[in-house]
């Protein structure tokens, strides 16, 4: 077996055990393999071993590979996760299934406009400034209700939920306090009557925290791809 194939059994696993613990399914947590950096030759292993999701935070970088994979294009389900300059949002709208980290309506209204018709609405989720640091990006969560409602009601877009990149913890009591505060937020959402199902938060250093508060998305790179260069 190659070591992309079983880093990700290994990660399959934690997510099993993790899910167990908290008293959930399995599957109802999904894995985006996180390939910033990682070589279309990589990435092309990963989806031989069964992975079909992967997350890229640059555009032209991300760009590029999805045009390198071309051959894979439809298996292959592809999210932006980075931050999104409003310059660089159409290349995004036409070649990307979802961005993660919406953190204003004026990217949000582009990316809706910029949609090719043909193509499926572009599958969004809001990122929230959890840990309330002033240098991270997303929203805060005071401010999360009224940008949802927005963005719900663009056309090109569907809000599926919520993002949130939680500033490191060690301590595993300290990880999970903001992805509870972020499951409190989608479901506010969902009493407030938006269709919002998703909360893409865990790392390879946090999931096992994120799965106890609910997370239905980790974000996993250096557990499937080794440490970054
Ligand atoms: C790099 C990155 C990840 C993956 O982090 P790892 O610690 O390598 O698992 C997840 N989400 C975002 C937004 C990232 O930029």
């Amino acid at each position: 077996m190659s070591v992309i194939a079983a880093n990700l059994q290994a990660v399959h696993q934690r997510i099993a055990a993790a899910a167990q613990q908290a008293g959930r399914q399995p599957q109802d947590i999904a894995l985006l393999a996180v390939s910033k950096t990682v070589s279309p030759h990589r990435i092309r292993a990963a989806c031989q071993a069964g992975q079909a999701a992967f997350g890229e935070n640059y555009v032209q970088e991300g760009v590029d590979k999805i045009t390198a994979l071309g051959d894979l294009r439809g298996q292959l389900h592809w999210h932006f996760i980075g931050p999104l300059q409003s310059n660089k949002t159409r290349l995004v709208a036409e070649h990307f299934d979802w961005v993660h980290a919406i953190d204003r309506l004026k990217i949000a209204e582009r990316l809706s406009a910029q949609r090719p018709a043909g193509m499926a609405p572009l599958q969004v989720c809001i990122q929230v400034n959890i840990s309330g640091e002033a240098s991270k990006s997303g929203v805060a969560p005071s401010e999360v209700p009224a940008l949802a409602r927005a963005v719900a009601a663009l056309p090109g877009l569907r809000l599926r939920g919520l993002m949130a990149i939680p500033e490191p913890e060690d301590d595993p009591a300290a990880q999970r306090r903001p992805f509870a505060a972020m499951r409190a937020l989608l479901g506010a959402l969902r009493e407030d009557g938006l269709d919002v199902d998703t909360l893409s938060m865990g790392m390879s250093g946090d999931m096992e925290a994120a799965i106890a508060e609910g997370a239905t998305m980790v974000r996993i790179g250096t557990a499937i791809f080794g440490t970054r260069a």
